[in-house]
């Protein structure tokens, strides 16, 4: 890779071809004095474990480090290893995943501990090919877990690498089209690669793959952020294309982002003394089987007298009170808006079909979705 600024379009990249800038041991040497303490990490020189790195990187997807980090521990301190996560029940994973968002992440989390109790007597697959045949686990969670407790010298690629990559190679190529070629890059990157060993266990148990990837984690995170990178304190910085060009804050380069159109709804907050009726969402698709309150359905183009026509029917309702302001959410492919309703029925109503009443003491044991807490706090000024 030249250094006077030349940039890197489809440069041909041999995945067993060293770094010959010394980037791979420049980068390890950094990690080496500034790795991140994360309790999903061991000490160094430690091989890390299967499960812990992979309840890690599932938690972690869409999600950041701080938000992470007491989820991770409470699900430990109760599974604390993927046998015992396999024997729990969906609902209990679900509930204890709650607020964390993508909640389809736990039903595949506990879709895959099953997987791997009933299948693997209790073993993560050693291999990438094997881990990518389990539920929820796709290439980047499959190297990663390769890498990092199996050392196998493969290059995740998640946000914050590709955002280092494209600077270090200043790869003009807009995402998501560039993953290959910066995948290709990533792979220059690894340390104590060594041509001819690539399968060997011996090499493996050597290897400081994982120790590469999480490296380039870390620098993405802490150093190379997507804002104002501290390019003076980074290890690469003297052989980064897009410093030398002086705009490395224009990559990674993206293609113009669509976003869904905005949807509306109504909530309805139904009261009987101190419990709340809710209800269970359908099993596929958003939310799926997590708790809410009943609303209508959530269209493009609706407006507030359709969506009261969706209100749940209980005889005793004369009259639904409407909140003033809605309440906002945005989802991964569009932004929604609530109006919410709320009233209260006496204490002989009964809960229509597929509801029922809870205490409002325990909600906080119910698989809510932030939306819906958003909606419930709305509702009952909380
Ligand atoms: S020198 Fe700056 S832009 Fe280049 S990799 Fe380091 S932090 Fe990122």
């Amino acid at each position: 890779m030249s250094l006077s600024g030349a940039v890197v379009r489809r440069k041909k990249v041999s995945p067993l071809d060293r770094d010959a800038t010394g980037r791979p041991a420049l980068l390890l040497a950094w990690y080496d004095r500034h790795r991140r303490r994360l309790p999903w990490r061991p000490l160094a020189g430690e091989r890390a474990d299967p499960y812990r790195v992979w309840l890690s990187e599932i938690m972690l997807q869409q999600t950041g480090v701080k938000t992470v980090g007491p989820y991770f521990e409470k699900f430990l301190a109760r599974w604390p290893d993927v046998e015992a996560l396999g024997r729990a029940s969906l609902d209990d994973v679900l509930r204890m995943w709650a607020g964390l968002g993508y909640y389809s992440r736990a039903r595949n989390l506990h879709a895959c501990a099953v997987a791997v109790r009933r299948d693997h007597g209790g073993a993560f697959p050693d291999t990438e090919e094997g881990l990518r045949l389990l539920p929820g686990i796709g290439p980047y969670t499959a190297a990663a877990i390769a890498a990092i407790a199996f050392g196998h010298r493969t290059m995740p690629v998640d946000g914050n690498i590709e955002r280092v990559v494209s600077r270090l190679f200043a790869v003009e190529e807009p995402l998501p089209q560039a993953k290959p070629v910066i995948q290709e890059l990533a792979t220059t990157l690894l340390g104590e690669s060594r041509a001819g060993d690539a399968n060997s266990r011996a090499a493996d148990a050597k290897s400081r793959a994982g120790d590469s990837a999480q490296a380039l984690m870390d620098l993405g995170s802490s150093i190379c952020t997507p804002k104002k990178p501290a390019c003076a304190l980074c290890p690469l910085n003297g052989d980064c294309v897009s410093r030398a060009r002086g705009d490395p804050e224009s990559f990674p380069r993206k293609a113009p982002k669509k976003t869904g159109a905005l949807r509306r709804g109504a909530a309805f907050v139904v009261t009987r003394g101190d419990q709340l009726l809710v209800r269970a969402r359908p099993e596929k698709g958003l939310l799926g089987g997590m708790t809410e309150v009943p609303t209508s359905h959530w269209l493009a183009a609706q407006d507030d007298k359709a969506a009261l026509t969706q209100a749940p029917a209980l005889k005793s309702i004369a009259r639904w009170h409407r909140k003033a302001g809605v309440v906002t959410h945005i989802f991964t492919h569009f932004p929604l808006e609530l109006v919410v309703y709320t009233a209260n029925v006496p204490a002989r109503a009964r809960a229509p079909e597929g509801m029922r009443w809870v205490p409002i003491s325990t909600l906080r044991d119910e698989a809510l979705p932030n939306v819906m807490r958003k909606v419930i706090a709305h509702g009952l000024n909380m």
